[in-house]
């Protein structure tokens, strides 16, 4: 059992069930027991692995997108690149490098800006990106209001969601409770959810439907800064057009478990809604919602994998075809994952993407 599993039993046995968003938010981000808080998750001796950590192509490839973006909306100095969750600061540093050799001007006038909340990932990005002058914030709102080109992979995962159980009645919300002395998920009583009610015509009773709050606010900060200034958001994660059903999931050393069994020890996730940000985002336009395989194939990443291909042998060569597989292929990541732009409506959505 975990430190945190007792703090989170003895809070529900005094003040009652917890909201799954409640849970998942002291498993991510609690300040002395949070996964994020007091861990660097990623690589082979973590529990996952991202895109920018299998290659340096998804970032290299997301920084020309990016750059070439800025060309089109008249090259605006300075402004803001900025990246929400970053992780080991890998994909910024790999954007930094290839857009400064590639697109003249461009690494420049970006003033790199970071939100991360963790203090050990903050630490790792700044081991990373030695050399660039980086500003962190807590939050996407403290973001600085100026042209802004952002990326977040693998962001909006992580924040937290409540999921709701239809039944004939209406809504009930599933609860993280006590049963005896183990952590166990129940559901509330019923209750009116008016917020719920555009899903009365795609879900039937039984189904499930999970929303997350955090991410309107980040859209809508976003949003205000892309609308009034210029920008684009390249949003990059796994998930759908108006998910459905329980997507909440735990991983520990690379498999998966019940989210429930070692909470502040395992990553939590749930799927990404794309129509939710969408619509917390009006006042821009989004490109399609495209597998991550298309977007980075038309991006040139095959030729770019054989360039890379030509001063590698042996062990580096096989493990730099997989990651290339890896990235792209469709039983991989290359389906799961998708990506969307959003960006001014009187702009064009960054190459790989279409309207
Ligand atoms: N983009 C990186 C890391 C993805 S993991 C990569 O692809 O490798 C999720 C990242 O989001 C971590 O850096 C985590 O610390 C950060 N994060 C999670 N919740 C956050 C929040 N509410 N605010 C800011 N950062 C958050």
């Amino acid at each position: 059992m975990t430190a945190l599993a007792d703090l989170l039993k003895r809070r529900i046995a005094a003040t009652g069930p917890i909201t799954i968003a409640d849970y998942m938010s002291d498993c991510l981000m609690h300040p002395r027991h949070g996964y994020y808080s007091t861990r660097d998750p990623f690589g082979a001796g973590g529990d996952f692995t991202t895109a920018p950590e299998i290659s340096q192509m998804f970032g290299e490839l997301v920084g020309l997108a990016l750059a070439q973006c800025w060309r089109d909306q008249g090259a605006p100095r300075p402004f803001v690149l900025a990246e929400l969750g970053p992780g080991r600061g890998t994909c910024m540093a790999d954007m930094l490098r290839a857009a400064a050799a590639a697109v003249p001007g461009f690494a420049g006038a970006a003033q790199v800006h970071l939100v991360e909340t963790s203090p050990v990932l903050r630490e790792a990005q700044r081991a990373t990106l030695r050399g660039h002058a980086v500003t962190w914030h807590d939050n996407a709102l403290a973001l600085p209001e100026a042209p802004l080109f952002l990326v977040a992979n693998e962001f909006f995962d992580a924040l937290p969601i409540r999921q709701f159980a239809r039944d004939a009645d209406g809504w009930r919300e599933r609860m993280v409770a006590l049963d005896g002395d183990r952590l166990n998920l129940g559901l509330s009583a019923a209750a009116p959810l008016a917020g719920l009610d555009h899903r009365l015509s795609d879900t039937a009773p039984g189904d499930i439907v999970e929303t997350c709050a955090p991410a309107g606010p980040v859209m809508a900060a976003l949003s205000a800064r892309i609308a009034a200034h210029g920008g684009a958001a390249l949003v990059v994660d796994y998930g759908g057009w108006r998910s459905r059903g329980d997507t909440l999931q735990a991983l520990r050393d690379h498999r998966p478990e019940d989210p429930l069994a070692h909470p502040g020890s395992a990553d939590l996730t749930a799927h990404v809604d794309f129509q939710a940000l969408a619509a917390a985002a009006p006042a821009l336009a989004h490109s399609a919602l495209t597998p991550q395989g298309v977007f980075l194939e038309r991006l040139g990443i095959t030729p770019r994998a054989q360039a890379l291909a030509q001063k590698l042998s042996g062990a580096a060569l096989d493990s730099h075809v997989a990651a290339h597989r890896r990235l792209t292929h469709p039983q991989e990541m290359g389906s799961l994952f998708k990506v969307m732009s959003f960006h001014p409506k009187d702009a064009a959505p960054p190459p790989g993407l279409e309207r």
